[in-house]
This record gives structure tokens, C-alpha cells and sequence, in this order.
């Protein structure tokens, strides 16, 4: 593959290798991971689709938000990231990326389980960027757990903090800075249709992040902010590999798709892409699914 605009088999296009059974502590660095998830960084290739524009990705030093956020330095965005201060090393190199598309990087540590630092995190960017016009909100927890017996009142409450409450912060505090062509993006996940045995907790957040991203985008609409969402499918990530799954389901992980193999973070990218630039302007409260092919709802 040269690039992303490569003609070729979808089936064969990244192997459907089997993978080990990682189980890195939570969040997880890719530095740790053998496979690498594919990010893109050597394919994708950038066509002025985002010229000058001011994107904020939390989660974006790894995986999916990882993935956008290169895609979107190279289609001409200046790009702040988040993530936890434990994955500095991940982030460091996503920021360099950026930088070698000759595009402003901001890194801005940090859990989003805190709400003033989540207000801070916008305000931050603002500053440093000169103003946001993309909000990708991304950032998620998953941890699988065998039986709700086991499922603890504080890992419910992080995930839910995490997962929708951070969304809820992070998008009220960006609306004031947010102008007519601006655009927010959530990251949501087939998980929001059907729940795994084992995903009690964070299904549900998939689920409310489907219908806030409804609602919210018929309140925005008008002002000329366009709200959607993509909803992966199993993707590779740091996230899969600390808990996410089993670990001895991981080899198994994306063989259930009608394409028969797991995705790599390269591909959601093209997604937010598509749903951040102005050519998707009559595109609104969508879900955008990348998922290899399982029908959905
Ligand atoms: P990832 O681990 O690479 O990225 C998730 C990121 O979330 C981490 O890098 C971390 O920076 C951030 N994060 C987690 N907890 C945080 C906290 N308390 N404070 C600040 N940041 C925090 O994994 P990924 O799979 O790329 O995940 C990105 C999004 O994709 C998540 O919302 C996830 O739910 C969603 N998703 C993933 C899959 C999949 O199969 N990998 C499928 C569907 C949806
Ligand atoms: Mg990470």
C-alpha cells in the first residue's frame, strides 16, 4: 500500500494476523505493543481538506485518536491532543508527526475524569491555537469484566466520567468558542447496538453517546455546528491490549466481521476526516460506522 487511496482487496489490505494476549495495565502505551496498530503514519497522504483549521482530540496519542490526529495535520490542521500524563512517550510522538506536517502540535496531559480539567483542556487549546473548529471527542475506558458481581461501584463511575460525562464538559465548554462551520465528532462503537457479556458498563456509554450526539446535533444544526459520530468496530489499540477484552480473546479479535480481521486505527481516520470538512455539510447527527462489515441498527 502507498497510500490510503491505494486500489486494493479490503479483505487483505492489513493481515489478519492473530494477535497475542496482551494485558498491559490500563490505559495502555503502544510503545509496549508488539504488533504496532497501523496509524497511518506512513500512508496517509494529506489534500488541503482541512486547511487551517483548529481541531482538539482527546485521546490523540494513540489508536483512533491518534490516527485522526496525523490525518488531520497532514489535510492542514493544527492539532492539540490529550491524554494521561502516563502516556507522554505515545503522546511525544504524535507530536512530532504533527509538527513534521509542518502543523502546530499542542500536548495537554490530563484526566478527563475531572471536570475543571476538561473545561481547562478547551481553554488551553483555545489559547494556544487561536481558536478551535473541530472537537473530536474521543477518549474512552473499557475494561471487561466477567459478571456484574465484579463490576465495582468506581470502575461504573469512571467509565461513565470518562466516556459521557467528559464528552458533556468538553463540548459545553467548547460551544462559546465554536463558529457557524465548526464540528464536533464523537467517538462512539458498535458496542452501542450490542453489548458484550462482559462490556456492562461501557456499552451503555456507547449508547448514550449515540443519542446525545442526536440530540445535540439537532440543537446545533441552526447555529451551524454540525454534530456526528464514528462508531468503530474491533480496531487494534492500546485500549484492546490493557483489559479491553479477555486477554485470551484478543487473537480472536475482529475475526467475527464479515471482512474476517481486525481493523487498524488508519482506517477510522478517512471517517472524521470526511465528517470534519466542509464537504460534509448537509451531514448531520450521523453514524458514521467503520466496522468491517457487521450490519447495524
Ligand atoms: P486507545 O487506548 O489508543 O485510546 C484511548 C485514549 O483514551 C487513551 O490513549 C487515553 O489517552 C484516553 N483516556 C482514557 N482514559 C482517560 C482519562 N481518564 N483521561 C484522559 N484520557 C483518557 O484506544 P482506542 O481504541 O483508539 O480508543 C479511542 C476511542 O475508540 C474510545 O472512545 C473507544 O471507546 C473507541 N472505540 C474503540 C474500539 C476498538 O476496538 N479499539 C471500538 C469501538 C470504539
Ligand atoms: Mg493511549
Amino acid at each position: 500500500m502507498t497510500d490510503q487511496y491505494t486500489f486494493d482487496n479490503p479483505v487483505t489490505r492489513y493481515p489478519a494476523t492473530t494477535l497475542p494476549p496482551l494485558d498491559l495495565e490500563a490505559p495502555g502505551t503502544e510503545a509496549e505493543m508488539t504488533p504496532k496498530p497501523v496509524l497511518g503514519d506512513e500512508t496517509y497522504r494529506g489534500s488541503g481538506r482541512l486547511e487551517g483549521r483548529r481541531a482538539l482530540i482527546t485521546g490523540g496519542d494513540s489508536g483512533i485518536g491518534a490516527a485522526v490526529a496525523i490525518a488531520f495535520a497532514r489535510e492542514g490542521a493544527d492539532v492539540a491532543i490529550s491524554y494521561l500524563p502516563e502516556e507522554e512517550t505515545d503522546a511525544r510522538r504524535i507530536v512530532d508527526l504533527i509538527e513534521a506536517a509542518g502543523r502546530t502540535a499542542v500536548a495537554i496531559p490530563g484526566d478527563v475524569k475531572d471536570a475543571a480539567y476538561c473545561r481547562e483542556l478547551v481553554e488551553s487549546t483555545v489559547r494556544q491555537l487561536g481558536g478551535l473548529d473541530i472537537l473530536v471527542n474521543n477518549a474512552g475506558k473499557q475494561q471487561s469484566v466477567e459478571s456484574l458481581e465484579d463490576l465495582d461501584d468506581q470502575q461504573f463511575d469512571d467509565t461513565m466520567r470518562t466516556n459521557v460525562y467528559a464528552m458533556f464538559w468538553i463540548t459545553k465548554a467548547a460551544l462559546r468558542h465554536l463558529k457557524p462551520g465548526s464540528t464536533i465528532i464523537n467517538t462512539t462503537s458498535i458496542q452501542a447496538y450490542m453489548g458484550s457479556p462482559t462490556l456492562v458498563d461501557y456499552a451503555p456509554t456507547k449508547a448514550a453517546i449515540n443519542s446525545f450526539t442526536t440530540a445535540l446535533s439537532q440543537q446545533l444544526a441552526p447555529k451551524g455546528i454540525r454534530v456526528n459520530a464514528v462508531a468503530p468496530g474491533p480496531i487494534w489499540t492500546a485500549l484492546q491490549a490493557s483489559g479491553g477484552q479477555p486477554p485470551e480473546a484478543l487473537p480472536e479479535l475482529g475475526q467475527q466481521t464479515p471482512l474476517g480481521r481486525v481493523g487498524q486505527p488508519a482506517e477510522l481516520a478517512p471517517a472524521y476526516v470526511f465528517l470534519a470538512s466542509p464537504e460534509s455539510s448537509y451531514v448531520i447527527g450521523e453514524t458514521l460506522n467503520v466496522n468491517g462489515g457487521m450490519p447495524t441498527p
